[in-house]
This record gives C-alpha cells, sequence and structure tokens, in this order.
C-alpha cells in the first residue's frame, strides 16, 4: 500500500522533465549533423523565445557530436539555418515519441 503523500509527490513528478530523457537523447541518437556518435544533448535556446530561454525544459536538447557542439557555440546564430536543420521539429517529435514510451513503461 502506498501512502498518501507518497502517491501525491509521484503524480506530481513529470517523466518528460527528468534528466533521463536527456540521457536517452545521448545515449540513443546520432548527431544531427553527420550521423556521428552523440557526444552532447545540447539545449537549444538560441532557438527559443527569450522568455523561455531562462530555464529551458529538458525536452529542448539535441544530440551532437563534439565537433557539432563545438561549432554549435562559436556560430549559435548561423549554424542551424547554414545545415538547413529545425532543431526544433526534431525536439518535438523525439519527445513525444520518448513520452510515449515513458507512458507505457508506467502502466
Ligand atoms: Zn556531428
Ligand atoms: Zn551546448
Amino acid at each position: 500500500m502506498i501512502p498518501k503523500t507518497n502517491s501525491r509527490s509521484r503524480v506530481s513528478k513529470k517523466p518528460w522533465e527528468s534528466k533521463s530523457y536527456r540521457d536517452w537523447v545521448k545515449a540513443n541518437n546520432y548527431c544531427l549533423i553527420c550521423y556521428g556518435a552523440a557526444h552532447e544533448a545540447h539545449h537549444v535556446r538560441e532557438c527559443l523565445p527569450r522568455t523561455m530561454g531562462v530555464r529551458v525544459s529538458d525536452k529542448w536538447v539535441v544530440p551532437l557530436c563534439l565537433t557539432h557542439h563545438n561549432d554549435l557555440h562559436q556560430h549559435s546564430r548561423t549554424f542551424w539555418a547554414s545545415h538547413g536543420i529545425d532543431p526544433l521539429a526534431w525536439c518535438q517529435a523525439s519527445h513525444s515519441a520518448w513520452v510515449l514510451k515513458a507512458l507505457r513503461r508506467e502502466t
């Protein structure tokens, strides 16, 4: 039997806001640019509205290899456009797939 306080905190803990998504992105994906091994789960704060930039949700992470992660930090304004990639669309798709998986695990 689960005490009431525990079940409450369990409900408020959203699986999609946990570090495990970030780890999953890193472990199960390839660099979005070159398909090399992902080295870093990068928060794409450069693509989000400024108001959301204070505390970026772990939803907005993309896998990048070491080289492209460095590149991105040096040319954050032009990086995505120059590669013709919309990282936010990738985040949406990847994250909803992961949430579905997480929910399936829960039940
Ligand atoms: Zn790369
Ligand atoms: Zn980064």
